[in-house]
């Protein structure tokens, strides 16, 4: 409704502004006529007078003629130039505003890290919001495992990577990358040792070798087949005619949600990052593919930390440790074997879902 007010608002200001403009164009163009209609009639008089002969007539209308264009070129710049203004105005407030989350004073660069991350009694509200979205959240992913964090939508996992990623600010103390704050890190080291694949991801208009390749300056073709390979499209890419070469985007190729996701995480694999993060990066898969991928996962990210969040047990099921929470808490930490044997909520939720498959 908002947006339809603005946009009415918007609609009526052109309105008044074509209408205030085109009026004075016209009242402009109308006052030069009448002048030059009065300058020949009366300079018709006066040639017929004998006052002026015909020759000095056509000289003084020329001699208007020349002047009132520059005239109205000036008044058209005038107007251009207070429309630019005023655009250049908005552009500007965008770019002067400061972000709020920045490097602190004496954060550093950490090379490359080993990949351990701690949530120490986390808590978070968002800026501009009163509920805690997050509430005393702990627990460790030690370099190298592979980790599943599930929970219901709504329980507070994207806003866990959107902290770990540093998007936005995390109380010190809280959040440690190698045993060191969040805050003492170089926000540009961090996203250097971490590889992403956010749940809708974004694919250029341009190829899909370049979109695989965007996170990295060093890869070969072989590279990319690899990772694409991994990521169990590659099969798809080929069959493109014009393979890894094919444009996507406006300009080109729609592909399918599934693809989009498995040439995401193909994009990701080629960073190789110390940390891999995945957001219900398999949802839009069958669940043959996602398990080929999430096998091809574990072997191609051996030795490095992976976290994959899902909402649904099955696509976690096989990870080294699965961190279970619910409405930003914690529920319980352990493998599915210890989880399903100790955790009474947990064990709730995989049968729900299998009932929930069965019913499909
Ligand atoms: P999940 O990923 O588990 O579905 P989210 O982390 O996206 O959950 O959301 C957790 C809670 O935080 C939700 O209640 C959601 O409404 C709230 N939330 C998410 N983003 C924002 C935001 N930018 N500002 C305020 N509240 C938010």
């Amino acid at each position: 409704w908002a947006f339809r007010k603005l946009n009415k608002e918007n609609e009526d200001a052109n309105i008044e502004y074509t209408r205030t403009a085109t009026l004075l164009r016209i009242f402009s163009i109308f006052f030069i006529e009448s002048v030059l209609c009065v300058i020949l009639g009366f300079g018709g008089y006066l040639v017929y007078d004998g006052t002026f002969n015909a020759g000095e007539l056509i000289e003084f209308i020329t001699y208007f003629s020349t002047i009132i264009w520059p005239v109205m070129a000036i008044s058209q710049l005038i107007e251009m130039n207070s429309r630019g203004a005023a655009s250049l105005d908005r552009i500007s407030v965008l770019l002067d505003q400061k972000p709020t989350v920045t490097d602190r004073d004496g954060a550093r660069d950490l090379g490359t890290l080993s990949g351990s991350i701690e949530l120490r009694n986390l808590s978070f509200t968002y800026p501009d919001s009163v509920t805690e979205v997050l509430k005393n959240l702990s627990f460790v992913i030690n370099a190298g495992e592979c980790v599943g964090i599930i929970g219901k939508t709504g329980s507070g996992k994207t806003t866990i990577v959107d902290l770990m990623l540093h998007i936005y600010n995390t109380p010190r103390g809280m959040l440690f990358f190698d045993g060191v704050d969040v805050n003492d890190i170089t926000i540009e080291s961090l996203r250097r040792n971490i590889a992403y694949v956010p749940q809708d991801n974004f694919l250029f208009s341009d190829t899909i070798e370049n979109n695989i390749a965007f996170a990295t300056d060093t890869h070969t073709e072989g590279d990319v087949v690899r990772a694409a390979t991994l990521a169990n499209v590659h099969s798809n890419i080929t069959e493109f005619s014009e393979g890894y070469s094919t444009v996507l985007g406006e300009r080109g190729i729609t592909v399918s949600g599934g693809q989009k996701q498995r040439i995401s995480i193909a994009r990701a694999l080629l960073k190789n990052a110390a940390i891999l993060i995945l957001d219900d990066s398999v949802s839009a898969v069958d669940t043959d593919t996602e398990r080929v991928i999430l096998e091809n996962l574990r072997r191609e990210r051996e030795g490095k930390t992976t976290i994959l969040i899902a909402h649904r047990v099955s696509t976690v099921s096989a990870m080294d440790k699965i961190i279970f929470i619910d409405d930003g808490a914690l529920v319980d930490v352990g493998s599915h074997t210890e989880l399903l044997s100790r955790c009474p909520e947990y064990k709730r939720t995989v049968l729900l879902q299998s009932l929930d498959d069965s019913s499909q």
